[in-house]
């Protein structure tokens, strides 16, 4: 399908918008946009994804997770097919944090085509973070588990973009060998 730059970059300007002030949990608080265009810029470099719908989610996916925005809003800037990818890359936030991280495992597989390489390029990303620029507070047990609790989320999302799985499990083994493992 044909991208529509004007569309992708309306998308990045929103995403950055709605972030605005907010800031990553590194040490040195990257400005959050950072992060959904990492996510965007690892389908499409790192997964030869050029698909719209699914690079513009990725500019959007954590916007109704991580903001005020809502889907409603979503649906009137952007496509339906957008606006319903990224519901599917959403937790649901009326649940316990322990409950949510539960969730993402048991619905990984489940997910749409687009929506397993967006989770998967969004482990990515976060993996690469707690390897080279972690939460400033996260102990090494911490950063150790999440690789954990990243990976069992993937197995769920495999099989749809080998490109991708093989950018996760290179992540993966590159943290695993600066964490160290048990
Ligand atoms: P969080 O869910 O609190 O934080 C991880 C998320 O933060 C990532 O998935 C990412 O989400 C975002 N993020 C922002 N900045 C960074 C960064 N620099 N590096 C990596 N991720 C970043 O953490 P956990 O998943 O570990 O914890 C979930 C629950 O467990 C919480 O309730 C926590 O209090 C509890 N907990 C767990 C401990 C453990 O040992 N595992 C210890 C103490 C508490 P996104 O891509 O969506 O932005
Ligand atoms: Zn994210």
């Amino acid at each position: 399908m044909h991208l529509n730059p004007t569309k992708l970059l309306n998308a990045i300007a929103f995403a950055a918008n709605k972030h605005g002030d907010q800031r990553r949990k590194d040490a040195d608080a990257s400005p959050y946009i950072n992060h959904p265009i990492a996510v965007a810029t690892v389908l499409a470099a790192e997964g030869d994804v050029s698909e719209e719908v699914t690079l513009i989610a990725a500019a959007l996916h954590d916007t109704v997770e991580d903001t005020q925005t809502t889907f409603e809003e979503l649906l009137e800037h952007f496509d339906p097919e957008v606006a319903g990818l990224v519901r599917e890359v959403t937790d649901d936030k009326s649940l316990e944090k322990m409950e949510r991280k539960r969730l993402q495992i048991e619905h990984a597989r489940n997910l749409s085509a687009r929506a397993k390489q967006l989770k998967i390029a969004d482990k990515i990303c976060n993996v690469r973070d707690v390897t080279d620029a972690p939460p400033a507070d996260w102990s090494l047990k911490r950063r150790r588990d999440y690789l954990d609790w990243a990976t069992d989320v993937v197995v769920g999302c495999r099989g749809t973009n080998t490109k991708l799985d093989q950018a996760f499990d290179h992540a993966i083994n590159r943290a695993k060998s600066k964490l160290g493992t048990e």
